[in-house]
């Protein structure tokens, strides 16, 4: 039988697919439909045919699947942030280690039996809302032309009016409100995305969960000069309670990239702190950090679990982002050595390593591809640990050549994009090393992603 566009069809929702879309089958066909629910029975109208599958929508809930549940949110099938708030969060969990088991087996060719024997169990979090630290709000203006914030909708630029989302903290909405306030009231202008004028593009804000200091940076296409009566809103901003940073960051280029590179304080210092294990760390608005404080403690306790360090080992920290890894390994270390790309965040980790009394530490600016071999090369250093933690598209081939070639005896990989470290594992376990533990920790309830710690430790010959 074959299917047309606009035809409805009943069917059951029999799996999910990476991205949290519904997968169910009719005689054989594969169907996917955005917000179904494994275990549902839907009416779903067919939206698009190619050969051996379609697309739906969802129409209707005919039979609810017991794995559905109530979300918080009243935007999230349209905003682009959740994908998954409708399954129970138990389910959540579920769905998030298989995706993880999928990839090992599929596109890292490890075997059934080595996926389960190495797996340990994995951390959940116990509030799964209310977790992250960071938001991003693009602000623009809705048909009618009022000046809006929210979230964009999956893949395009059209804003889903949003102050309160539940995965953020609460002050979002008061700090969000103050500022269209003002733009409102003194006429300026929200970037529009199609015509490129325009001056406010984004409201980033930042939050340290332990300490309660809150960041806001304005990110304008222009000059802070054309943000007008900016002293009356700082006033404004400054009765909430925490604010400890007000600064604008200016991007007039045509790029989806949220951050340009100028940063200027307009009130208070240029950066929060925020303390994970009793360590502080001082956290600027290029700098990237964990978006969920709780669950990093917890993340970071597997890396030292993995490490095992006993004290007087070299440890490499790559992709080491504002120092927190490399810092929290130093206590254990012999010397801990980390490297990142954005010149802002290595100058907090050098910041962090003064905060946190920390004098075996050495962090570098530089690609982790292009350093560790040249340093290799130079100085032939010895590597007893290495941990990675790659942004998405995971490793450098050069990098993991290098890695092969510094024989660690072992690797701790802590990766946000299972597919990607699946083939990263395949190389390095193709070329002397061995899967010996992985665990997944949920740091993004709701949302598809999770991150994962793998442990690779060289084979015994
Ligand atoms: N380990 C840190 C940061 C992890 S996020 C933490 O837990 O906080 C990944 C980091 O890699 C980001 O800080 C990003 O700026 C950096 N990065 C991206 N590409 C890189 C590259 N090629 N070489 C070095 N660092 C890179």
């Amino acid at each position: 039988m074959t299917y047309e566009k606009n035809d409805v069809v009943t069917v059951l929702i029999e799996d999910m697919g990476n991205e949290g879309e519904g997968i169910g089958k009719i005689d054989g066909y594969t169907i996917f439909i955005k917000d179904g629910v494994m275990g549902d029975v839907i009416e779903a109208k067919i939206m698009k045919v190619k050969k051996n599958y379609a697309y739906g929508k969802l129409l209707r809930i005919i039979e609810k699947s017991p794995y559905r549940v109530e979300p918080r949110c009243t935007v999230h099938r349209q905003c682009g942030g959740c994908q998954i708030q409708a399954l129970s969060y138990e389910m959540q969990l579920k769905f998030k280690e298989n995706k993880v088991k999928n990839h090992l087996l599929r596109i890292g060719k490890f075997s059934y039996d080595e996926i389960e024997k190495s797996k340990e169990e994995m951390i959940g979090m116990d509030e799964p809302y209310y977790y992250r630290n960071k938001a991003q709000f693009p602000v623009g203006r809705d048909k009618h032309g009022k000046i809006i914030t929210g979230f964009f909708a999956g893949r395009t630029h059209t804003i889903i009016p949003n102050k309160n989302c539940c995965l953020g903290i609460k002050e979002n909405e008061q700090i969000l409100e103050i500022i269209i306030k003002h733009m409102e009231r003194y006429q300026i202008v929200p970037y529009d995305e199609y015509t490129k004028k325009g001056l406010v593009r984004h409201i980033l804000i930042r939050y340290g969960f332990s300490t309660g200091e809150l960041m806001v940076c304005l990110i304008l296409n222009g000059r802070k000069e054309q943000f007008t009566c900016l002293t009356k809103m700082i006033e404004d901003l400054c009765t909430i309670k925490g604010m400890a940073s007000i600064c604008v960051n200016r991007n007039e280029e045509n790029t989806n990239v949220i951050l340009g590179k100028e940063i200027q304080v307009l009130w208070g210092k240029g950066y929060i702190t925020d303390k994970i294990h009793g360590m502080t760390f001082r956290i600027s608005p290029l700098s990237f950090y964990q978006v969920n404080p709780l669950q990093t403690e917890k993340l970071y306790e597997k890396v030292l679990e993995y490490g095992d360090l006993k004290g007087n080992e070299n440890v490499w920290d790559l992709y080491c982002g504002i120092g927190t890894i490399s810092l929290f390994l130093s206590k254990k270390a012999g010397k801990v050595y980390g490297v990142e790309v954005i010149p802002q965040a290595i100058k907090d980790a050098k910041k962090n390593a003064i905060i946190n009394d920390v004098h075996n530490a050495e962090f570098f600016v530089g690609k982790a591809e292009e350093f560790l071999p040249e340093y290799n090369k130079k100085y032939g250093e010895k590597a007893d640990i290495i941990v990675v933690d790659p942004p998405r598209k995971g490793c450098q081939k050069e990098l993991l050549e290098t890695i092969v070639h510094m024989k660690p005896d072992r690797l701790v990989y802590v990766s946000c994009d299972s597919s990607t470290l699946a083939r990263d594992l395949r190389f390095l376990c193709d070329r002397g090393f061995e899967l010996k533990r992985w665990v997944c920790v949920d740091m993004f309830g709701m949302t598809v992603h999770v991150e994962t710690v793998c442990l690779l430790e060289k084979k015994v010959q």
